[in-house]
């Protein structure tokens, strides 16, 4: 791609092109980068820069971006059915064989799936599920639902509702029977307490809140298994299981969020097998397809299933590319490779205990307070005192200048907050994660 067509492109986005989560005044003054292609786990700007893409695209390319099966699929199933709803007693044959496949893959006890196109929608979906599943057990009034501050769910208005990004809820109204709790994060708000102790009062915050809301108005209480938007928050020990014994003891359903953890990221196929809890619900979308793909939805558990499905009714809810035939094909392509190719085992067993082990070499650098990080996520914590855990500044501008560091170095990495965060593709070789740590370690001298 020429110079010329580079800056057509670069003045062409800037003028006209609104991104997501964007400072417009800001970009429409700077403009930036073009991608324009990819290969393997490495991708190519418009001038052919190369990065190695230590955020698998936005957690979602998990096999990298060399997967021709993937795209064979999409496009054969583009030529024989591109597109037909499933309204109206209809279906197709990629959505029948999806919807198998995921239930395939699921923890026991899941064997039914809504489509959605996004992880926004799946889980505005799951409160109209469950709003819809008290309902018919005659329990109008549980409406509540119960989510933690600094969680992601999405961008909707319901999904950012129940996520506790305080920024985003700053810059809407969100639906008014939401409430949050604390996270779980330790570094940041633990103190000096001890790190399982800590997970137990803040999960315990979940019985202090239906209490307060009383049980017969909460109808659930979602959370991500590791918070990943929020930083790679990874939760105390006794943490999931101090939640798993209140949802058990307490007439509410748990929804897993597992958008970023699912299919393999926390080195099972979904994060609550990693944290071993039982959730009702199981939100998903990015990595099912790769990322080649717009596809995402909620299992649905058999408790909540076979009220759904036993009681007369329409559900009156569903999107016109719900089970979308391209996206489904490319879903089955996705799941078939990871499966011929036992990727969820073989990454737990090999590259993802090389990324977690040549990470930690990172924790003796000046500026890191903490890594952590489990299967193929992890964060770094800047901090300006290692020992009083003072923050790195009052502001998020030294991660952001860490990340435009690793930048200028070839290598993808996010900031939120104080942290860098990586989430490398599955596929990545020992070689690659040096290359990733490397360069990491450079831009976290330029910051120092
Ligand atoms: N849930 C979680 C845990 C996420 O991380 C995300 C996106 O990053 C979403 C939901 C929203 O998914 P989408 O951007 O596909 O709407």
């Amino acid at each position: 791609m020429s110079k010329n067509t580079t800056a057509q492109l670069q003045q062409a986005d800037r003028n006209h092109h609104l991104h997501p989560f964007t400072d417009f005044k800001q970009y429409s003054a700077t403009g930036g980068r073009i991608f324009s292609r990819a290969e393997h786990i490495y991708i190519y700007d418009s001038e052919d820069n190369q990065f190695l893409d230590g955020m698998s695209g936005l957690w979602c390319c998990n096999l990298g971006y060399s997967q021709p099966k993937i795209i064979e699929a999409v496009n054969q199933q583009m030529q024989q059915l591109p597109y037909y709803n499933n309204f109206f007693n209809c279906s197709n044959q990629p959505a029948a064989e999806m919807a198998k496949a995921l239930v395939e893959v699921t923890p026991d006890g899941f064997n039914n799936v809504f489509f959605t196109n996004s992880g926004s929608e799946a889980n505005d979906t799951n409160i109209r599920l469950v709003h819809r599943y008290y309902d018919l057990l005659e329990k109008p009034n549980k409406k509540l639902i119960i989510g933690r501050k600094n969680g992601y769910h999405g961008s909707t208005i319901a999904a950012a509702s129940l996520g506790g990004m305080e920024f985003m809820h700053k810059q809407y109204r969100g639906i008014d029977y939401v409430h949050h709790i604390d996270q779980p994060h330790w570094f940041a708000e633990g103190g000096d307490s001890d790190k399982n102790e800590f997970g137990l009062q803040v999960a315990r915050q979940l019985e202090a809140k239906i209490d307060e809301l009383g049980e017969e108005n909460v109808a659930a209480f979602i959370a991500e298994p590791i918070q990943g938007a929020g930083g790679v928050i990874i939760p105390p020990d006794s943490y999931w299981p101090e939640i798993q014994r209140i949802c058990n003891e307490r007439d509410i359903l748990l929804i897993s969020d597992e958008v970023i953890c699912g299919f393999g990221r926390t080195g099972n196929w979904f994060g609550c097998e990693t944290y071993n809890y039982q959730p009702d619900l199981i939100t998903f979308a990015k990595a099912v397809t790769n990322g080649f793909q717009p596809l995402g939805g909620v299992m649905v558990g058999d408790k909540v299933a076979n009220v759904l499905k036993t009681n007369d009714g329409e559900f009156g809810h569903g999107l016109t590319y719900s089970g979308h035939p391209a996206s489904c094909a490319a879903g089955l392509a996705t799941l078939s490779i990871m499966q011929e190719q036992n990727i969820v085992e073989n990454t737990a067993q090999t590259i993802a205990p090389y990324l977690q082990q040549q990470l930690r070499s990172l924790s003796d650098h000046p500026i890191v307070g903490e890594v952590r990080g489990t299967g193929m996520v992890a964060a770094i914590e800047l901090v300006k005192n290692k020992n009083s855990r003072e923050k790195i500044a009052d502001d998020s501008a030294a991660a952001v200048f860490c990340r435009d560091q690793a930048i200028n170095n070839g290598l993808m990495v996010r900031a939120v907050g104080d942290a860098m965060v990586t989430a490398p593709p599955m596929v990545s070789s020992k070689d690659e994660i040096d290359q990733l740590v490397q360069r990491l370690h450079r831009a976290l001298d330029a910051t120092a």
